[in-house]
């Protein structure tokens, strides 16, 4: 049972109990609502910060005295950056882990090859990562889960076991999806929020900060400055003395279904 569901029983049994002093006390059960307002901002919270397991477990980190740390790129495969941070990594002898798109695989089939092929991870980031992609019930994540993982397996022969969840969010619905289709669940504990900023010093040395080993980076493959970043990452990765590693490796864990 997951903290979600055993802190949600909790509340409303809690609730209930509320409600019943509230009547036997001539005071307005409408008083509720404070509690409930709280108690929903706690959840949007959670669904925000996947390192809390809240509503499944997720796998943010290497197993404990792993050495080394692990790469990983969202939202791929594109066009033109995918192929050049292709051959950084080769440039720099490093394997990461790609977290693709479906539709992008689709559409750019040959760069998902050149990814298998180079020996590097891909798993699933869903097939549309739409933006109101947390916003879908159960039977639609899986329909999402499953039409990436055909669309990826139909191009390089292998079906994915790592899921990374959209946008870092996780719902209720999407715990039960991900439990069905039998994925494991990979966030991160190093976010370089390149997304958001395209000043590349700051962002490797926010992803730095705190590295060490058993750190999973997430960064992405489809902006201008992914490659700037990338081989600042790396060069300063190696001045820290700390090796990158495929993320299978660190995580003990099979990137493929058999
Ligand atoms: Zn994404």
């Amino acid at each position: 049972m997951s903290a979600y569901v055993r802190k949600s029983i909790a509340f409303w049994a809690s609730t209930v109990v509320l409600v019943v002093f509230l009547v036997l006390n001539d005071a307005s059960p409408f008083w509720v609502i404070i509690p409930i307002l709280i108690f929903g901002l706690y959840v949007t919270y959670n669904s925000f910060h996947i390192e809390q397991n809240f509503f499944l477990e997720s796998i943010v980190s290497g197993k404990p005295k792993k050495k080394g740390i692990a790469i990983t790129f969202d939202d791929g495969p594109n066009n033109t950056i995918t192929p050049k941070v292709l051959a950084l990594l080769d440039k720099y002898n490093a394997k990461a882990s790609f977290f693709c798109i479906g539709k992008n695989a689709e559409e750019y089939k040959e760069i998902l090859q050149q990814i298998d092929r180079a020996g590097h991870t891909i798993g699933s980031h869903s097939f549309s990562h739409d933006k109101w992609i947390d916003f879908l019930f159960t039977k639609k994540w899986i329909n999402e889960i499953e039409l990436a993982n055909n669309t990826i397996e139909s191009i390089i022969g292998k079906r994915p076991r790592f899921f990374r969840p959209p946008y870092g969010v996780t719902t209720y619905h999407l715990a039960k999806a991900i439990k069905r289709t039998k994925m494991l669940s990979i966030g991160w504990n190093i976010r370089s929020l390149d997304t958001m900023n395209n000043n590349v010093l700051e962002i490797v040395n926010r992803s730095t900060e705190n590295l060490k080993d058993g750190c999973i980076v997430l960064f992405h493959d489809n902006l201008d400055w992914s490659c700037d970043v990338l081989e600042e990452f790396l060069i300063r990765t190696q001045k820290l003395g700390l090796q990158v590693v495929p993320l299978p490796e660190l995580i003990e864990e099979k990137a493929y279904e058999d």
